[in-house]
């Protein structure tokens, strides 16, 4: 395969193997100044997920920015590690790798993006030339987390077990690919003299994580008031009450929500004791565990590009499609935020007063 390709899709086995072809090691990338420049790469490549949300394109004009854009992609992987177990940037991190990866599958040719899903283990088959079937069992397990009706298997065109898809929409599902596999490899296991290399890396990361933490953390949401709550969270309320079934991150989100504007662990417990498959012991071991009671961690609940990419950003409304609406914590910020009122303007003093 071309070094491009392997910059562009750096997951791919054939990426590791040409490194070790060229003789490139984890050490030299670490601590050789020949690799400075991709250290730099690495680094900028975790703030851009990390801050923007996304990580930028890049053109490559000659073997150098080839090699480099690959990798920045290892010595991202290697920061992210140094960091450890952090929900908010795991989760920024691999879904800005998979954005980029949907994106530029894209505008491949249908053949190079059927290898590159059959490498990541989905079962794929060209059907003509732009379309593709998958095996229904691929199809949900990429897509479950999608929750509008376009995904829904009996929404699908299918034929003996297999979801008929265009390009984009194997692009889609790919994204959900790419960003579980990161998931499941990060954090890698990474050693003292990996951590103290990169330690000024490190702690740029860490202190733009605390930064995000404490823009929720510190703020004072006041009394909790369910009417200020945000469509997503109205919704996975009505899901519970309904008996429908509540997909993993509508449960962690709901229960890291309501923990955050002030509401106790009983009394999250009894929100949740009206829905028909209630169970005690496991809710109040889940919501435990997610308030940091049990585990010390005490999450957030994800941001609305998290809720959107997982399916679960339901009915949103004229305040969620504000620009600078990023989180359903500020919607419930801004939603009890009484409006400035206009001033009133002075009374004019009377022609004819004295
Ligand atoms: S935009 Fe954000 S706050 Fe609004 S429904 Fe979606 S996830 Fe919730």
């Amino acid at each position: 395969m071309e070094p491009r390709y392997l910059a562009m899709y750096p997951f791919l086995p054939e990426a590791s193997q040409y490194l070790k072809d060229n003789g490139i090691n984890l050490g030299d990338i670490i601590n050789s100044g020949a690799y400075a420049q991709a250290r730099d790469a690495g680094r900028r490549r975790v703030m851009e997920a990390l801050v923007d949300g996304q990580i930028s394109e890049k053109v490559f004009t000659n073997d150098l920015e080839i090699m480099v854009e690959l990798l920045s992609y290892v010595v991202a992987r290697i920061i992210v590690s140094c960091v450890g177990q952090d929900q908010i940037l795991l989760e920024r991190y691999s879904l800005a790798e998979a954005q980029l990866v949907q994106a530029r599958l894209e505008n491949e040719s249908l053949d190079f993006a059927i290898d590159t899903a059959n490498i990541l283990g989905l079962d794929i088959v060209r059907l003509n030339t732009t379309e593709i079937s998958v095996h229904f069992s691929d199809y949900l397990k990429n897509s479950s987390q999608m929750r509008s009706q376009e995904w829904k298997l009996l929404n699908q065109v299918m034929d003996e077990g297999r979801v008929e898809l265009g390009q984009k929409r194997l692009a889609r599902l790919m994204q959900n690919a790419v960003k579980s596999n990161i998931m499941k490899e990060l954090p890698l296991p990474v050693n003292d003299s990996i951590i103290e290399a990169f330690a000024p890396a490190i702690e740029l990361v860490k202190v733009e994580i605390e930064k995000r933490k404490a823009q929720f953390e510190k703020e004072s949401y006041g009394k909790v008031s369910f009417l200020r709550l945000p469509p997503c969270m109205k919704e996975i309320l009505d899901m519970g009450k309904k008996g429908q079934n509540i997909p993993h991150v509508g449960r962690f989100g709901i229960t890291a929500f309501l923990h955050t504007i002030g509401m106790t662990n009983e009394g999250i417990l009894a929100v949740f004791s009206s829905s028909p498959d209630f169970k005690a012991d496991l809710a109040r071991y889940q919501i435990d565990h997610i308030t940091g009671k049990s585990s010390g961690i005490e999450y957030l609940p994800p941001e609305c590009a998290t809720m959107k990419t997982q399916g679960v950003c339901y009915n949103p409304d004229s305040l969620c499609n504000k620009k600078w609406m990023n989180h359903p914590l500020t919607y419930y910020s801004s939603k009890g935020k009484k409006k400035p009122q206009k001033k009133k303007p002075e009374p004019k003093e009377s022609e004819n007063s004295a």
